[in-house]
């Protein structure tokens, strides 16, 4: 394949200035530097907040005096992959080449997320020759490990009434909704009890699932481990003594679990018909979902008898809790195809040093109000089942504007330029725009960028023609706000 040319060849430029510069989240001292010199450099306000962030400010162009201020958001950071020490990400510049129409790294993450952003807005800054009123850019810190500079950035920090985010990786959508999110946990405490005679053990185990993002991938009807497991305990548990001993399932709050375990006792009379209700509960999950989760392996092994095992009482309310509480999609946006709320049941594990289980849960939503609602529903829930429960803080979504001014002129430009409607859309997982939607409530805000491939892994790649697109409708909306 031929190789595509690098345009506009000032951002190529500004982009090759920022891959020289290290910064991995929570350690991008070298980037705050590099960019107040940027912006001293240019004889333009410079500021950086206590966290870190920092803001170029630069006047309207002649005849621009009157337009709105309009501000432009990239973060600082990137993520840091292979994260095996292989390459020193501390010291050492991104190298880059351009592989027919992509642009890659040699063996690392490329950092395109966000630094081509970072790279639009230092061309803006520095061009004599773009129309544009005033403009604010802003560089956030630690998007990639907590939102944690758009979290401590304080109100006042930006004074512009629209602000771009140039964050998005799909050139050609506009994003305009996020979600907000919180934990909530819940921790039974039980009594370890003597395991009654003639019992049969089993474990029962769930593999191969798909996993994910527990929030952007939560409408794709993947499996999720804990909920097969429970279910299928719940069944037992109607037909015959079921005892607990061990459950170890799902990971992190994030994902959707991928696997687990379960250890039970049964009387050994039942032991056939376990195995056989066992095989038929596989026949009914590989039907279910036969699309989403081709790779799923149910096993049951017999094994030893252990010493205890958790008291009937608390495995059955923790049985009844799991089977009843909410997971998944809770409801969808009527105005853009998207997820509004969801909770995901993440992982639910026996501690025997403690005597506790805990269940770690996470839920979104782009309104506060209904993600507030889905918590407590998760809460009340292991509530009645006798379970602590606790609701984390949680971070705010950012909720579509169905009046922006904002939005209504970039999708105009965009028709303009390229003869075809953007796509108009949201996320179901955290951005930035949540953020700062809490602190500055009257500000309108868009998301887009160039197409990226990959992001978070080696595999990162950058659509090279998509850059001059994105540039090209960057400048028309700033001309006609
Ligand atoms: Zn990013």
């Amino acid at each position: 394949m031929n190789k595509v040319e690098l345009k506009p060849t000032t951002i190529f430029e500004c982009f090759a200035e920022v891959n020289k510069v290290p910064r991995p989240s929570k350690r991008e001292e070298k980037m705050i530097e590099f960019l107040l010199q940027f912006g001293k450099t240019l004889g333009l306000d410079t500021q950086r907040d206590e966290c870190g962030n920092v803001i170029i400010r630069k006047p309207a162009t002649a005849g621009m005096e009157g337009k709105p201020t309009v501000i432009l958001q990239s973060h600082m950071d990137m993520v840091c992959e292979p994260s095996d020490g292989s390459f020193d990400f501390e010291n050492l510049p991104i190298e880059t080449y351009v592989d027919g129409e992509w642009m890659r790294a040699k063996g690392t993450t490329l950092g395109a997320d966000d630094g081509i952003g970072i790279a639009m807005e230092m061309a803006l800054l520095k061009s004599t020759d773009i129309e544009h009123g005033p403009i604010e850019c802003v560089f956030t810190r630690d998007e990639e490990t907590g939102l944690t500079g758009a979290e401590a950035m304080k109100p006042g920090f930006m004074s512009g009434q629209y602000l771009i985010n140039l964050d998005s990786e799909d050139e050609g959508q506009i994003f305009v909704s996020c979600a907000g999110g919180c934990r909530t946990t819940a921790t039974f405490h039980y009594e370890p009890q003597a395991v009654p005679e003639g019992m049969f053990f089993a474990r029962l185990s769930i593999a191969g699932l798909t996993g994910g993002h527990s929030g952007d991938d939560i409408n794709k009807k993947r499996a999720n481990a804990n909920k097969l497991l429970i279910r299928f305990l719940y069944q037992t548990m109607k037909q015959t003594e079921l005892h607990l001993v061990d459950l170890q399932s799902g990971g992190l709050h994030n994902a959707i679990p991928r696997e687990g375990y379960a250890v039970i006792a049964v009387p050994r009379a039942w032991k056939e018909q376990l195995a056989i209700n066992w095989n038929i509960y596989r026949s009914e999950v590989e039907q279910e979902y036969e699309v989403t989760e081709p790779k799923v392996v149910l096993d049951l092994e017999s094994c030893d008898a252990p010493s205890t095992m958790i008291d009937d009482a608390t495995a059955h309310r923790l049985i009844m809790a799991c089977q009843a509480v909410d997971n998944g999609v809770y409801a969808m946006c009527q105005s853009i195809k998207l997820v509004e709320t969801s909770s995901n049941l993440a992982s639910i594990r026996v501690d025997s040093d403690t005597h506790t289980i805990n269940i770690n849960s996470s839920q979104r939503s782009s309104l506060l109000s209904a993600r507030r609602n889905m918590s407590d529903t998760i809460e009340a829930c292991f509530q009645l089942a006798g379970a602590e429960v606790n609701v984390g803080e949680g971070y705010p979504g950012w909720a579509m504007n169905p009046n922006s001014r904002l939005l209504s002129v970039a999708t105009e430009q965009y028709c303009n330029l390229f003869g075809k409607e953007p796509i108009v859309r949201g996320i179901h997982a955290g951005l930035e725009c949540g953020l700062f939607s809490e602190k500055y409530p009257h500000l309108d805000m868009v998301s887009f960028g160039p197409t990226l491939r990959g992001v978070h892994s080696p595999d990162e790649k950058l659509h090279i023609p998509t850059v001059q697109m994105v540039w090209d409708h960057l400048l028309a909306i700033l001309k006609n706000i």
